[in-house]
């Protein structure tokens, strides 16, 4: 029945990475239903329902992968699993509505611990008015697993793919880049530190920003209304999990395009940059491979530029090329850099987060 896998070459995940074992897991599945509008490669999959069309997403945090929780209080970790889900309906340009929550915890937590975790998610299914309609609660041997998932609506004709974008659009962002990752660096450097010596309190003073960037992201459902309200669609949109050069390519690789983008025009906050020259990192390297900023990168056609003008919270920072699947950056002294995809690598570097 199975065939002799002795015979087989072995070859490690680490040789694909996160991006190319989904590719080849997945090589050769098609929707066999006329209702699978998309179905695996974009932020959520898009399925027929009438006039509208249904999005489901989902995502897995596995303690110690993606979360540690020696620093993150578990009402923050419900609230952002939830919120990253939402993140990816945003992304599609829908609405989430309803979520299911699968949960492996061992006997390590208490009762209280989880319901901490829920008050979480409960915060989330408010502020963003999602209903939590069900999931799964097993056993693990050793840790805690979360696995969510969430559905969303959107009109048939609002809906915006990661394939859109064509030459000459603009390439924009909402939000600062950068932040969550000096967040996690922060939250990383005070645990060794307590480690080392206990008595020493962890110094995160003065630093609410990144610190809640990382812990507490918020989805920009707020900028998704904007943008309606401006009258603008995206042509092509994805939500900044992995860190802007990934995300700029995932768009260049769907839509057959490149991209260009200018370094000095990429936001960074300014508390993110303090503590970028304090860890000696380009704040452009923590925006481009950084990740879990959770903003949303989009595409507009360029008869949209003065409209976007208008819309705050967003930044042009460049635009969409004919020369398929390169992505460069325009340094200030203008130089150009090829950008790569340097998203977290699950299968090699054990102390990234990802999503
Ligand atoms: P995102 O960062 O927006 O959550 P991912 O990079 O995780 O997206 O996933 C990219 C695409 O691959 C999505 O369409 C997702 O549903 C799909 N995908 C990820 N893992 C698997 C898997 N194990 N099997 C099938 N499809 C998957
Ligand atoms: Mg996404």
């Amino acid at each position: 029945m199975f065939e002799d896998r002795s015979k087989k070459e072995r070859t490690e995940l680490s040789d694909l990475g996160e991006f190319g074992l989904i590719d080849y897991l997945t090589r050769d599945i098609t929707p066999r239903n006329a209702s699978t509008l998309k179905g695996i490669g974009d932020d959520a999959a898009v399925i027929d329902a009438g006039n509208d069309v249904v999005l489901v997403t989902t995502d897995q945090l596995n303690e110690g992968v993606h979360f540690d929780l020696s620093y993150t209080p578990l009402k923050h970790l419900g609230y952002k699993a939830a919120v990253v889900n939402f993140s990816d309906i945003y992304a599609m340009n829908g609405r989430p509505e309803q979520m299911v929550v699968g949960l492996s915890v061992s006997n390590r937590f208490s009762v209280e611990a989880l319901d901490s975790f829920y008050e979480g998610l409960k915060l989330a299914s408010e502020r963003y008015g999602v209903d939590l309609v069900g999931g799964d609660t097993t056993s693990s041997a050793s840790g805690m697993f979360v696995s969510i998932t969430v559905i969303g609506r959107a009109a048939k004709e609002e809906v915006v793919y990661r394939h859109g974008a064509a030459e000459n659009h603009l390439l924009c962002v909402s939000g600062d880049l950068g932040a969550a990752y000096m967040g996690l660096l922060l939250l990383e450097r005070e645990k060794q530190v307590f480690k080392a010596n206990p008595a020493m309190q962890p110094d995160l003073e003065g630093h609410d920003y990144v610190l809640e960037r990382m812990l507490k992201p918020e989805a920009r459902r707020d900028i998704v209304g904007r943008l309606r309200e401006a009258g603008i669609t995206p042509s092509a949109m994805i939500d900044i999990s992995d860190g802007l050069a990934s995300e700029v390519l995932h768009i260049c690789q769907k839509s057959g395009v490149g991209a260009v983008v200018y370094e000095d025009k990429i936001p960074v906050d300014a508390e993110t940059a303090l503590l970028c020259s304090e860890f000696q990192i380009h704040p452009t390297t923590a925006a481009l491979n950084g990740g879990e900023d959770y903003e949303l990168l989009f595409t507009i056609p360029l008869a949209d530029h003065e409209k976007i003008k208008s819309v705050a919270g967003v930044t042009v920072i460049g635009h969409i090329t004919g020369e398929a699947g390169m992505a460069h950056l325009v340094t200030p002294d203008n130089r150009l850099i090829t950008l790569t995809a340097q998203g977290w690598n699950h299968y090699t570097d054990q102390s990234a987060t990802a999503s």
